[in-house]
C-alpha cells in the first residue's frame, strides 16, 4: 500500500502547465487543470472532494494517481510574549520538521525547513547533529506555509528559507518552490517578500544569479577569517571567504539586490574587535547589511552566547565602519531554542533516549 503510494503524482509540485498536461493526458478538458491548480494554490483546499466543480468521477480518478500532499501539525508551541509559534509537521515517510510563524509590523511571516535535518555540518547548529538532508519536495515546503496559514487563520506575507536544511543542497526543488510560492496564479508571495539563507555553496549562488530573482539572499557567514570560518562551518574547507564574497559580488550586479550576512556571535570565537573590523574590510564597498544574531547555545556544544557589550561593540565597529547593521530580535523567547531544536527533542522523546 505503501509502495503504491509512493507512486502517486506529488501534484502540488507542478506548475500550471504541469498540471494542465497530466489532466490532459487523462482525456480531461484543458481547463481542468486551471481549476486545480486553484483549487491547490490560491483557495489551498486540502482534500479533492473540495474541489466542488470537479465531477466526483474526476476527483475519484485523481484521487487514485494523484497524492495531495498536506501537512499537519503534531506540535505547536505559541509564545504568550509576542505570538511566535514553532510547529513541527510529520512527512508521509515519518520524518518531522520544523516552521516558525512570526508576526512583525510588516506583516506575517514563515520560517520553512528546506531540507529533513542537514549535511552541512556547521559546528553550532542543531539541525545537522544528526546529518541526513533528506530533500524537501516543492510541495513540501510550501505546505509548511499553506499548513500555518490554515492554523493561525491569518494571511502569509514574508517567507524566510531559514530553518533546517541547505537550501542550495536542493537545488532543483527550491526553484521549483519558489515558481509556484510566487505564481500570480497561486498564493502569489512577491519575490521581494521572500528571503533564501545558505551557508555559501559558491557555484550555486552563481547559478541562482543568473536566474536575476528579486528575492533576497542572506548568507550564514560567521566568520571573517577563513581560519575562524573554517572553525565553526566544514562549507569553509570547499570555498574561501574571498570566493563567497566574490559570489556576492556576482549576485548584486546580476540581481541587483543587496545582501544579508549573518553572523551568529560566540563569545570569544568570532566577536572580538579585531573580527569586526576584519569584518567590515572584508565588505567594504558592497551593497549589503549585516545581522548580528547572538548564537544560540545548543546542549550537544560548548558555544556560549557573546555578552550584550561585546554585541554593542561589535555593531558600533561596523556601524563606524558605514556598514548597515542590525542585531537580530529574539523573537518567542519563551518558547526558544534554536533551529532543529524542537525537532531533535520530539524524536529523542519518541525514541526514548
Ligand atoms: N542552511 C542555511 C539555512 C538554515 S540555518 C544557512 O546556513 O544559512 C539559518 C541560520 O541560522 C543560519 O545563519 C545559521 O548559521 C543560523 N544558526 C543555526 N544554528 C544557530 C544557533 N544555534 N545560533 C545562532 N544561529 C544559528
Amino acid at each position: 500500500m505503501d509502495a503504491e503510494k509512493e507512486e502517486l503524482l506529488d501534484i502540488k509540485s507542478c506548475n500550471l502547465e504541469e498540471v494542465t498536461e497530466y489532466l490532459v493526458s487523462m482525456g480531461e478538458a484543458k481547463f481542468r487543470g486551471k481549476q486545480i491548480y486553484e483549487w491547490m494554490h490560491q483557495k489551498r483546499v486540502c482534500r479533492w472532494d473540495e474541489m466542488t466543480n470537479l465531477s466526483a468521477a474526476l476527483r475519484r480518478k485523481l484521487e487514485d494517481t494523484a497524492r495531495l500532499t498536506v501537512l499537519t501539525p503534531v506540535e505547536v508551541l505559541i509564545s504568550e510574549i509576542d505570538g511566535t509559534r514553532k510547529y513541527l509537521f510529520a512527512l508521509q515517510d515519518g520524518n518531522v520538521i520544523e516552521s516558525v510563524f512570526m508576526r512583525y509590523k510588516h506583516g506575517n511571516s514563515v520560517c520553512i525547513s528546506s531540507q529533513v535535518g542537514c549535511r552541512m555540518g556547521c559546528r553550532f547548529c542543531a539541525s545537522t547533529l544528526d546529518g541526513l538532508g533528506t530533500e524537501l519536495a516543492p510541495s513540501e515546503m510550501l505546505e509548511q506555509i499553506y499548513a500555518i496559514e490554515r492554523h493561525v487563520g491569518e494571511r502569509i506575507s514574508n517567507v524566510v528559507v531559514m530553518g533546517s536544511g541547505e537550501p542550495m543542497d536542493n537545488y532543483e526543488n527550491l526553484l521549483k518552490f519558489i515558481e509556484l510560492l510566487t505564481d500570480d496564479n497561486g498564493i502569489h508571495i512577491s519575490q521581494r517578500n521572500l528571503t533564501v539563507s545558505t551557508c555559501g555553496i559558491v557555484p550555486k549562488i552563481n547559478e541562482l544569479a543568473e536566474k536575476k530573482l528579486q528575492m533576497t539572499l542572506a548568507i550564514s557567514l560567521h566568520a571573517s577569517s577563513d581560519e575562524k570560518r573554517k572553525e565553526l562551518m566544514p562549507v569553509a574547507n570547499a570555498y574561501s571567504i574571498e570566493q563567497l564574497i566574490e559570489a556576492c559580488r556576482n549576485y548584486f550586479q546580476k540581481t541587483g539586490r543587496r545582501i544579508t550576512f549573518e553572523y551568529s556571535l560566540v563569545q570569544g570565537v568570532n566577536d572580538t574587535m579585531e573580527d569586526a573590523q576584519r569584518l567590515s574590510n572584508l565588505l567594504l564597498g558592497l551593497n549589503c547589511h549585516v545581522n548580528l544574531i547572538p548564537v544560540n547555545p545548543i546542549k550537544e556544544r560548548t558555544y556560549q552566547q557573546s555578552t550584550t557589550r561585546s554585541i554593542t561593540e561589535f555593531k558600533n565597529r561596523l556601524e563606524k565602519n558605514r556598514i548597515n547593521v542590525t542585531i537580530r530580535r529574539e523573537m518567542g523567547r519563551d518558547i526558544n531554542g534554536a533551529c532543529g531544536q524542537l525537532r531533535k527533542s520530539y524524536i529523542e522523546h519518541k525514541e526514548g533516549l
